[in-house]
Order: C-alpha cells, then structure tokens, then sequence
C-alpha cells in the first residue's frame, strides 16, 4: 500500500511579519487506488475554521419554506410524483415515503424522505431515522432490480442543506440506479480489478494497512470500518468501509443498523465542529453480483460550507476544474478529533 505524499514549500513574507521570510508548506497527496490527487497547506490545516453557523437565520428559512415544503406530512401525498411501473404509487414504511424525483438525473430516480421533521441540525437526526431511511430505500432498489434486471448499478446519496446542493432543506436521501456507474465508481472498480490481477485484494489491503498505521483509523469493526480517507475529495473526509461486501444489496438490517451508529456519531463531531451541511454517497458495486473479492462497498462522508448568508464554497478552481481539491484539515488529525464519536 502506498501513501505517496509530497512537500513543498512556498516562500512568502505575510504583511505582518515584517518583511520577513515565512515559509508555508503544502502536501501533496495521492489516492493509493486510483491516484487521484489533493493537496493540503499544512499551516492552514493547523487553525482549521469552519465559521459557526447562525443557528437563528437557519430556524427562519426553515419557517419561511415550511409553508410550501412539499415533504412535509401534511403536503407529501400530494405534492410528490408518483410511480407508474411499480406496484405500488409511493412506497412508505413508518415515517418514511420513497417516491420519484420530479427532475431525474437517472432512468431510476427516487427521493427518501426520513424523517416527518421539516428542519433539523446535524446532531439531530437519529440514528432510527437514518436507519429507516436506508432501509426503505434498500427495499426500494430491490423492487427497481425485480423491475429492470440491467439497471445494476445503485448510488444512495445525500445533500444536506443548500452549500451542499439541496434545494428543499427537508431532510431527504436521493436513489438513483443507472446500467452504468458513475465515473468515480467505475474508476474505482476498474482500479480494484487491476490490484486482483496483482494478486491483491486493495480494500482487505488497505484496511490492514490503516489498521497497523493507527494515524487514520477511526474505528476498525466488523461490518463497517470507519478511516478519514487518505487523499480526501472534500473536507472532513470520512469513509465507511464494509469489509467482504461489495453491493448495497448485500446489507443486512444489522449491517445497517451498525453503520447508522457510526454515522450518527460523525454527524454529532461535525455538529460539535461547526459543520451544518454534508453531502454523502455509498460507492456499490452491481447489484446481486458478488465481486467482494477485490471492491469492498463503501460510504464516503464530506463536511460542507456553513450555511451562511454570504458564505465561501469550498468548491473552487481547482476542485470543480482541476478535480484536484484543496483540504483545511490533515486527515490525520481528523481521524484523532473524532475517534471519541465513535468508541
Ligand atoms: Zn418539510
């Protein structure tokens, strides 16, 4: 396994130091699967600032849009889309409803809405209502495979909150299925089929490695392994590992039930530090198809700006141009600061 990282140093004379040479240093960092690269200045991951969200102007957007939220209960039966193909129009289990998404990105598109709650910071969402929001939507892929055999590939996704690209704050997971994956899963698959020809299996390899390491490893456990990922896409990186399964059609209630815990315990470190928004993705492999033997199914969990009314993206030239993101805290001491969420 290696984790190829470099340095180099920027000469620079801030204004306050007088002239005087004060240099900054920047990591350069490369995914050991498919080399995928970041970079992080070391200085600035040092005073990592996520500027504290006015709690107040949030609770008022959250009044202002409750009157028209169409996943509210009072509106959901009628303001949502419909299915045609499935047997039933919306399929709901307890608080949860799956119905399509009015605009799709996919020939399989649906919307889980998992909580009754129009609004509701990070730390306040339970680890029952994500539960019952991924398994919903898990029986929901299992009605789209039985529907249509070549859509094979699943994403289970969630923006939360506008900076993170929602645009009806209600909390809501997103499912898509496509016959192809998305470019960074099929990048990912291929580069894993390329270790098995190796002889290695990278997943089984790389947890060994963050295991022994001990600087990145949050939690090693069985079914899901938590570790801030290496060469991170975005701030805060966490990633979920489920070791020996490759699809989300593999989870089990207690898999699920297992992961929830974890997650709910990063979204209270992200409360504690700041963070409001989150976007979320499972990377699976096809559905019904074992290829456990060289792609471990994984989660990944990015922080996002804090929904302020004039705020910053994080998504700048180099992230949305370059795909080469700039991160403001070394995983590292991510993985320190939030080990105690998980124990
Ligand atoms: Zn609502």
């Amino acid at each position: 396994m290696v984790f190829d990282r470099k340095t180099a140093t920027a000469k620079l004379s801030p204004p306050s130091s007088g002239e005087e040479e004060r240099p900054q240093e920047i990591e350069y960092r490369r995914d050991p699967l498919t080399g995928r690269l970041s970079r992080i200045n070391i200085e600035r991951a040092r005073r990592p600032k996520q500027t504290i969200g006015d709690v107040s102007a949030l609770r008022e957007m959250a009044e202002r849009t409750r009157e028209s939220c169409p996943f509210c209960p009072e509106r959901i039966e009628t303001s949502t889309p419909t299915f045609t193909q499935l047997p039933y129009r919306r399929l709901r289990r307890g608080e949860c409803w799956v119905f399509p998404n009015l605009f799709p990105f996919s020939k399989h598109h649906a919307v889980t809405v998992f909580t009754q709650h129009h609004f509701k910071l990070l730390k306040e969402i339970t680890a029952e209502e994500l539960n019952q929001g991924i398994n919903v939507s898990l029986e929901f892929l299992r009605d789209i495979h039985q529907l249509d055999k070549a859509a094979r590939y699943p994403i289970l996704a969630w923006n939360y909150l506008p900076p993170a690209g929602a645009s009806i704050i209600h909390p809501h997971f997103q499912i898509m299925v496509d016959e192809r994956p998305t470019g960074i899963v099929g990048q990912e698959i291929e580069a894993s089929g390329k270790f098995l020809s190796d002889g290695v299996c990278f997943w089984e390899e790389l947890l060994e490695a963050e295991r022994e390491l001990g600087e990145r490893m949050v939690k090693f456990s069985e079914p899901v392994s938590w570790v801030a990922g290496f060469s991170p896409l975005g701030n805060r990186e966490v990633l979920a590992i489920f070791r020996g399964k490759s699809s989300l059609s593999d989870l089990t209630k207690r898999d699920v039930e297992e992961f929830v815990k974890g997650l709910a315990g990063v979204l209270r470190y992200y409360s504690d530090s700041g963070v409001m928004s989150v976007n979320m993705v499972f990377y699976s492999g096809p559905l019904y198809e074992d290829i456990s033997r060289y792609f471990y199914l994984h989660a990944r969990i990015v922080a996002r700006p804090t929904p302020t009314t004039l705020y910053v993206s994080d998504d700048g030239f180099l992230e949305k141009l370059c795909a080469e993101p700039v991160i403001d805290m070394t995983p590292e001491d991510l993985a320190e600061s939030l080990r105690r969420y998980l124990a």
